[in-house]
């Protein structure tokens, strides 16, 4: 097993680096809790494209595919967990899907009454 490349606190504003994986610094703890009835708000912009190009670093392949026994390259980066369900916008909760096995995705979570503005 390679050891899991170090990355920044999801914390805002913190950015030690962090091995373990958990996403977050020793100062700053995952938080328990979480806020079902909240969306989460959608990261943006560079930190974006950060957590983009690590995550496909990670994951080149498309991780639905790879559940079939197919290898494909993944093109989309998907949260496990929707953030119009509650799901955490951090690497804990991100994978990479095809464009194919992305758009089924997101047609089950429509079809689950999720539909929300901006997908
Ligand atoms: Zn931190
Ligand atoms: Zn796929």
């Amino acid at each position: 097993m390679p050891t899991a490349a170090p990355r920044p606190c999801t914390h805002p504003g913190c950015g030690a680096l962090v091995r373990d994986g958990s996403g977050r610094c020793a100062k700053h703890p995952k938080p328990a809790w979480q806020k079902p009835a909240n969306a989460t708000k959608r990261i943006t912009g560079r930190r974006l494209q950060r957590m983009r190009a690590a995550l496909f670093e990670r994951n080149p392949l498309c991780v639905e595919c790879q559940k079939a026994g197919r290898d494909t390259e993944a093109t989309q980066r998907d949260h496990i967990v929707p953030l119009a369900e509650g799901g955490p916008d951090d690497a804990t909760n991100e994978q990479g899907l095809c464009d194919a096995c992305h758009e089924e995705k997101s047609l089950q979570e429509a079809l689950r009454g999720r539909r929300r503005a901006g997908w």
